[in-house]
């Protein structure tokens, strides 16, 4: 746990990388140099899909603490949706872990508010931990710290819409500014603070300060385990979403373990 009585989470988003052989590799790796003394920092693998079932393989046969994740849901139980998975099905597979909201979703695939907030609900009710992004870009970011932070706060709430005040702090956040991720350029560790002091500030109103103080905000763009030390003592950044530096095993232990 951290001063302020939370535990840190590092999240490995391997993204669309990695064939099946190719995950067990890794997450091999990262298993072999994550010890069981580790206990202080909780860390999830998030690997694509299909990877899923052989991950969660390699963590139980090595009895492993690591947790797995997967990037995305859909929201239904089951029925004619091809193509889309359940929060059911990920957690028969082992994932105690959604990430929901990233950028790349939202650029690529079309994903409004309103879905990451009906993904949100449904994960909550197969027992499934959401990772919900939210981030500006650049050009808001140039705007003024004010107009970035109110977009923010307004992707939160649209996240959390209904979500009674007990589930919103089981939830994680995870703040990424867009023109951070994979361009090896962070936010400034004392932006991140202050982003992170804005949405438990939003959720200490909406939900008492009691469940916000317990929900846990992580930090994500371009971390490294050269970087990574400038962002652990700010006190409302819980811990990290690494893209790039999670598909090195030793990179991404290394980074886990300046948070221990
Ligand atoms: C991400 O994709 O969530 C991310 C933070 O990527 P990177 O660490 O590569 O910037």
């Amino acid at each position: 746990m951290n001063g302020n009585g939370r535990t840190p989470l590092i999240v490995g988003n391997w993204k669309m990388n990695k064939t099946t052989g190719q995950a067990v590799v890794l997450a091999q790796d990262i298993a072999n140099l994550h010890y069981r003394d580790y206990k202080t920092v909780e860390t999830v693998l998030c690997p694509p899909f299909v990877d899923l079932k052989s991950v969660n393989g390699v963590l139980e046969y090595d009895r492993s603490a690591l947790r797995l994740g997967a990037q995305d849901v859909f929201w239904e139980i089951s029925g004619a949706y091809t193509g889309a998975i359940s929060p059911e099905m990920l957690r028969e597979v082992g994932c105690s872990y959604c990430i929901v909201g990233h950028s790349e979703r939202r650029a690529y695939f079309g994903e409004t508010d309103a879905d990451v907030n009906r993904k949100v609900h449904a994960l909550l009710r197969a027992g499934i931990v959401p990772i919900i992004c939210v981030g500006e870009g650049l050009e808001l970011r140039d705007a003024g710290d004010r107009q970035a932070e109110s977009f923010i706060l307004e992707q939160v709430e649209a996240a959390l819409e209904g979500l009674n005040d007990r589930d919103v702090s089981t939830i994680v956040i995870a703040y990424e500014p867009i023109w951070a991720i994979g361009t090896g350029r962070t936010a400034t560790p004392e932006q991140a603070q202050a982003v992170s002091v804005a949405i438990r500030a939003c959720l200490g109103e909406r939900c008492g300060w009691e469940n916000a103080r317990k929900l846990r905000i992580l930090y994500g763009g371009s971390l490294k385990p050269e970087n990574v030390a400038l962002f652990v003592p700010m006190p409302d950044i819980d811990g990290g979403l690494i893209g790039g530096a999670s598909l090195d095993a030793r990179a991404f232990i290394d980074l886990m373990k300046a948070w221990l």
